[in-house]
């Protein structure tokens, strides 16, 4: 083990005990498993063997349904007996928060049951209390008489459980404890798992979820690391995002703190949690997972990592001197590809947020503008927006006018051995272990010297992203400090797969607090793939009546964001819904984002039900709740500001409260 890990430089599964989910097997080694959870009533029947149906067509290898209330929990056996009859014999799992009535009425007929040990005892109230070490052991006791008979009736029936805590869910103990941290989630699953093992009870799965890439990653990894160090083996690891929200940005979350796992050998089994119908959450934990079935056949040498140079359970962005407005303190830059756009005239780069309006002479600038392009052998013969800059090869460079708006890219050996340089800004490319070997000592120490170097670095190694990251703790240990731009090309083909593709890549270094920039391209025959189709295979498209460019421009902030390491638009944190949302959570979704999104920043909240929807929440800065048939409870962060208001009129009310505490500003005409 490796801190967390099989190995940060090699590819290989981190082995886990092996759980039986009926007749499914997961973790040990098994394939990665798939699943969802239906967004129907539990109480109706039919519509929920239906769309569970759907999910199984769609490729789930297993369903969870949520199971409220025992009624809930006895219809389970409808559902499953429905479904077995019609011939489908896919795992089931039952969701429990609050209930441990309803849990011991599930783990006797469905395969699985999920506890959430952040409400399967406690019912939170936001209290902060001070706990004497005697007051806390007298919890754990309570918890160990409320929670060990669910741990028999598994065993008994040989029902599988998974102890899933919610960053957003921690009880009121742990949080007095620990606050609302990484190590606080670990403890609260620990506390489950140690009475589970003291009944010799092991068919047991795990989940580490938050909304916050960074925290879920870091809650992972510590947890493996505890069970390590408490138990000397690992249970299998069910991995997600929790309220990740729809589209582009939920996509981008998930696959930022899944696909980072993933990279390690980390995860048995995956949840894309989308505020879409489940069905189409499949694809996309498939897209994810494929990713690794053939990397332990990967050959390309990466040198082993003899010590860890930077905190991977504790976020702390890699020290850089500032370069022109990269690295130091600086928010990462975006660097647009333009190299294949054709002629570059100035409506070309309203794909890369500048739009000129030839009437005032002016450029609007948005919020996700680009911060540099790169145009590879092209000068432009207009003049160019704002602090806009352009990157272009060494030759191009000295050819242009205005050298300040120009800047040259040349790899290691062409830098080093040009005397044609800028005097403020430079980038050089590093294609890292490549062939298993980077640039020597003294030509990285060149560089090191040079304030005026920018390193670019991608990798053509298959096992690309812990390339990277092993140049990373090269330049740390050899105290190089030039600002890095991170290099990604994708050769895949649908935008999803490219999504993925970046923000896995990219958002696995961003989130250790690797990457003052980010440049996402697409290799020729991907690029043109892409121009040319009008939809990829599942249907989504984010790349026809826009373009290459601009897709590419989008998820480059938006992995930023994911990561929180640059902000530049609204987040929401919406649930993915389930059998006790009380309205229609995506239509709902679409309509307050359609009014809130020029809202840089502020985090907004869209949960189905009362129930869980405040626990689950997070940091939103504001939340919208639903809680009773057409009534919403508007909260500003954990704070109640409007109860049971008509749904009719709940966006409007949302608004006025974004208002009454300075979130909101006119949208622009
Ligand atoms: S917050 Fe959403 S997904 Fe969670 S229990 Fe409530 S309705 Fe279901």
């Amino acid at each position: 083990m490796q801190a967390y890990c099989h190995s940060l430089t090699q590819y290989k599964r981190l082995k886990t005990r092996e759980v039986r989910i009926g007749d499914l097997l997961l973790g040990n080694n098994h394939p990665i498993r798939l699943q969802t959870m239906t967004t129907t009533d539990t109480m109706d029947t039919l519509a929920t063997v239906e769309q569970s149906i759907r999910c199984i067509e769609a490729g789930a290898e297993l369903v969870r349904i949520t199971a409220p209330s025992k009624k809930e929990a006895e219809n389970l056996l409808h559902i499953k007996n429905e479904l077995r009859k019609r011939g489908y014999n896919t795992p089931l799992v039952a969701d429990i928060h609050f209930t441990p009535n309803a849990a011991e009425i599930a783990a006797r007929i469905v395969e699985k049951v999920r506890v959430n040990p952040g409400n399967y005892v406690d019912k939170k109230k936001f209290e902060l209390i001070e706990y004497t070490d005697a007051d806390y052991a007298e919890e754990i006791e309570r918890i160990q008489e409320k929670f060990t008979p669910l741990v028999r009736i598994c065993k008994e029936h040989g029902t599988a459980m998974r102890i899933g805590t919610n960053h957003g869910s921690l009880s009121d103990r742990i949080m007095s404890r620990y606050g609302d941290t990484p190590m606080g989630m670990v403890e609260s699953a620990m506390e489950f798992l140690r009475i589970a093992r003291y009944e010799s009870y092991h068919n047991i799965v795990l989940s580490m979820k938050a909304s916050n890439p960074q925290v879920m990653v870091q809650a992972y990894r510590l947890l493996i690391q505890q069970m390590d160090a408490e138990f000397g083996e690992c249970y299998p690891l069910h991995l997600g995002v929790t309220e990740a929200g729809d589209g582009e940005d939920g996509r981008v979350k998930s696959a930022a703190g899944i696909g980072t796992l993933l990279e390690d050998g980390i995860g048995d089994t995956v949840r894309v949690s989308l505020t879409e119908d489940p069905e189409f959450e499949i694809p996309v934990c498939r897209d994810l997972v494929k990713r690794y079935t053939a990397k332990e056949r990967t050959t390309q040498h990466i040198p082993v990592i003899e010590k860890i140079t930077y905190n991977p359970f504790n976020y702390q962005r890699r020290e850089s001197f500032e370069v022109a407005n990269i690295g130091g303190k600086q928010v990462p830059v975006v660097i647009a590809d333009l190299s294949k756009a054709g002629k570059i005239a100035p409506a070309t780069l309203e794909r890369v947020g500048y739009s000129y309006d030839a009437v005032t002479d002016k450029w609007n600038i948005s919020d996700t503008a680009a911060d540099y392009i790169f145009t590879g052998d092209q000068l432009l013969d207009f003049a160019l927006p704002g602090t806009l800059k352009v990157i272009v090869y060494p030759q191009i460079w000295k050819q242009a006018k205005d050298q300040e708006k120009y800047c040259p890219i040349d790899d290691i050996n062409g830098y080093l051995n040009n005397p044609d340089r800028s005097k403020t800004l430079n980038f050089v490319m590093i294609d890292c272990y490549n062939d298993g070997t980077i640039p020597p000592a003294a030509q990285l120490q060149e560089l090191a010297a040079d304030k005026t170097v920018v390193l670019c670095l991608s990798s053509t190694n298959d096992h690309a992203m812990p390339s990277v990251r092993r140049m990373f703790v090269e330049l740390q240990e050899q105290k190089i400090q030039n600002p890095v731009v991170l290099i990604v090309d994708s050769n895949w083909q649908t935008t999803d797969e490219h999504l993925i593709h970046y923000a896995t890549e990219a958002g696995a270094l961003l989130l250790d607090g690797f990457g003052d920039g980010v440049c996402f391209g697409m290799t020729g025959k991907s690029y043109e793939q892409a121009a040319s189709v009008s939809s990829d295979t599942s249907g989504r498209n984010y790349v026809s009546n826009t373009s290459v460019e601009q897709f590419v421009n989008a998820t480059a902030f938006s992995i930023l964001q994911a990561t929180r390491t640059r902000i530049s638009k609204t987040e929401y944190i919406s649930c993915p819904s389930c059998g006790r949302t009380l309205f229609d959570l995506q239509e709902t979704t679409a309509k307050i984002r359609s009014v809130t999104n020029h809202l840089k920043g502020v985090k907004i909240a869209i949960m189905g039900c009362i129930v869980n929807g405040p626990g689950e929440m997070a940091d939103a800065d504001f939340g919208y709740v639903g809680s009773g048939v057409g009534k919403i409870t508007l909260y500003k962060g954990k704070e109640v500001v409007k109860r049971n208001v008509e749904s009719e009129v709940a966006v409007e009310e949302l608004i006025n409260i974004l208002r009454e505490n300075g979130a909101w500003v006119e949208p622009a005409s």
